[in-house]
């Protein structure tokens, strides 16, 4: 039996199958919890509850106020449990507890709040002034989409899984969530409360866990579901558009990226450098806007590549439950391995990284220095090595010089991705320039990871399609009906339009 079962038509419950798969802490390589293995059975059952839901409960056609309310329930249950959540978020994925009280749990209570908000003020119904034809009147009205299903990454599990479900279900639809194997545990503690609490119709919130090949592929392609929210692999990511072209449902897609995070020559050095650490480091540089390439002026690069070099010897790594921790480890062993293919490969490219470059030596009793790794700077990359143009998802940053803005723009917009970036300069008019012309969905000026549920965040080119977040994040999960009334409802028999066709003007 399941220590964390799935959730779907209202019941918490093993996969058919009754198998289970085990989710561990990465820090300590301790198991924590066998968690209910979803199949493709699983997800069809959930996808079956879900569209019952939808076609025949209440919660479609229940008013944006009412549904907005039920929102708020569930943004106040993530508050009164935010200690317990935390602590699941970081004991499975190895963020540390820091982050989880500060940015993980309010982050998504905040998502469910905004989209609470926009359940409750957006308008169900737009009327259309200037019909080009005589007497009729037109209006749009925004409807739910139907079956929406979710299929989240394991580096924010938490945060991905409200940013799935909150709109879908603000603007009426029935949600089906599959979250990351690596860090199943936070979605599912959600779904397990929000049952308990009896918040929602039955079959309105499924949580299935379980392989990205089955149960991923089946959220992604049974016919039975209008739209389906991808976070994760730009590889993935055009997988699920192939699995979705079968019945022609609309994706969003969040996808992967290599930000650049552009240092000009008037910049406070300290505030940048605190900067482009933060933006490059935080949660060991598992994320997908991560500024991984650092734009320096080479007026002031040495200068500025030492205070990099200093700061960053200042991170100390840690059990991710210590408050003290500035980060723990990835989310897993295969992470690691994966960052050391890519120092190695930047060690061919550029050199000897100026710092890291390999496992922690000093980590305390109990911990698993396979799951660790220094923060490592290159400097003087190329932007074309491989290291400057593929996401890493760790800690490697790569530093390169530029002498022009204009030289700083061509260098950050060339990159197959155009997730994010940010530019850190003392002069406002200058950096707003530079940023209005980065092909990227968000730009940073003298910040970095600032994500706010008010604002849309997605990507251009491969990072993405769409924007979650924002009014933008709350429209698409809606269609645009337009209805065209004809208030003449007797009495032309010779009808304008009858007249184009029959010819009997
Ligand atoms: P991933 O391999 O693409 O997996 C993401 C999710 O998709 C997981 O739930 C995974 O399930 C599932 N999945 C895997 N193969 C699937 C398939 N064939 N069909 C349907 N679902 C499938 O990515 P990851 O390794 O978890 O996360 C790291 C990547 O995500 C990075 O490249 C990063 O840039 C990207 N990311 C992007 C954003 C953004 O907002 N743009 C945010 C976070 C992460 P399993 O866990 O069971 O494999
Ligand atoms: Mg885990």
């Amino acid at each position: 039996m399941a220590d964390y079962k799935m959730l779907i038509d209202g019941e918490l419950c093993d996969s058919a199958s009754g198998e289970t798969f085990a989710t561990y802490n990465p820090a300590t390589g301790e198991k924590i919890a066998d968690v209910a293995k979803g199949d493709r059975k699983d997800a069809e059952r959930a996808v079956a509850a879900a569209r019952r839901a939808f076609d025949e409960g209440p919660w479609p056609k229940m008013s944006g106020a009412e549904r907005g309310a039920k929102l708020r329930e569930i943004a106040q249950l993530i508050a009164d449990n935010s200690a317990e959540l935390s602590e699941i978020e970081a004991r499975d994925g190895g963020g540390t507890i820091r982050k989880a009280m500060m940015a993980d749990i309010p982050g998504a209570q905040s998502a469910f709040e905004w989209f609470a908000q926009m359940a409750e003020t957006r308008p169900d119904r737009t009327d259309l002034e200037g019909s080009p034809f005589p007497v009729s009147s037109n209006y749009v009205l925004f409807e739910p989409l139907g079956v929406c299903t979710g299929i989240v990454p394991w580096n924010f599990p938490f945060i991905m899984a409200s940013w799935k479900i909150a709109p879908a279900l603000a603007a009426g639809n029935t949600s089906v969530l599959k979250p990351a194997s690596f860090t199943s545990l936070s979605a599912l503690r959600l779904a397990q409360l929000i049952n308990d609490a009896d918040i929602l119709p039955p079959g309105v919130l499924n949580v299935v866990a379980g392989p990205g090949g089955t149960v991923g592929e089946e959220l992604a392609g049974n016919p039975m579901v209008d739209k389906t929210a991808f976070t994760g692999s730009t590889e993935v990511g055009r997988r699920i558009m192939q699995l979705a072209s079968g019945t022609v449902k609309p994706v969003t897609l969040e996808l992967g990226g290599k930000s650049a995070n552009i240092v000009l020559d008037d910049a406070d050095l300290d505030q940048a450098a605190a900067g482009v650490l933060w933006g490059t480091f935080m949660h060991g540089g598992q994320v997908c806007e991560s500024g991984t390439r650092a734009l320096v002026h080479a007026s002031i690069y040495d200068e500025f590549v030492n205070l990099l070099v200093e700061r960053s010897a200042k991170i100390t790594l840690g059990d991710p439950l210590d408050m003290a921790s500035d980060l723990g480890p990835l989310v897993d062993p295969s992470q690691v391995e994966t960052v050391e293919r890519y120092v190695a490969l930047g060690r061919e490219e550029v050199g000897e990284p100026l710092i890291g470059g390999h496992k922690p030596t000093d980590l305390a009793d109990g911990l698993n220095p396979d799951s660790f790794y220094r923060p490592t700077i290159f400097a003087g990359v190329p932007n074309t090595a491989r290291i400057a143009q593929e996401e890493i998802f760790g800690p490697v940053l790569s530093v390169i010089p530029f002498s022009t803005d204009d030289e700083a723009i061509a260098i950050a917009n060339d990159s197959i991705y155009g997730l994010a970036g940010g530019v850190q300069s003392g002069n406002l008019e200058r950096a707003e320039a530079v940023a209005a012309r980065m092909r990227t969905g968000t730009v940073w000026i003298n910040d970095y990871h600032l994500i706010d549920p008010k604002r849309p965040f997605g990507g251009y080119k491969q990072s993405g399609i769409g924007r979650e977040l924002g009014t933008q994040g709350y429209d698409i999960y809606r269609q645009a009906k337009h209805i065209h009334v004809n208030p003449e409802t007797a009495g032309r028999d010779n009808h304008f339009h009858y007249a184009l066709l029959s010819g009997e003007i």
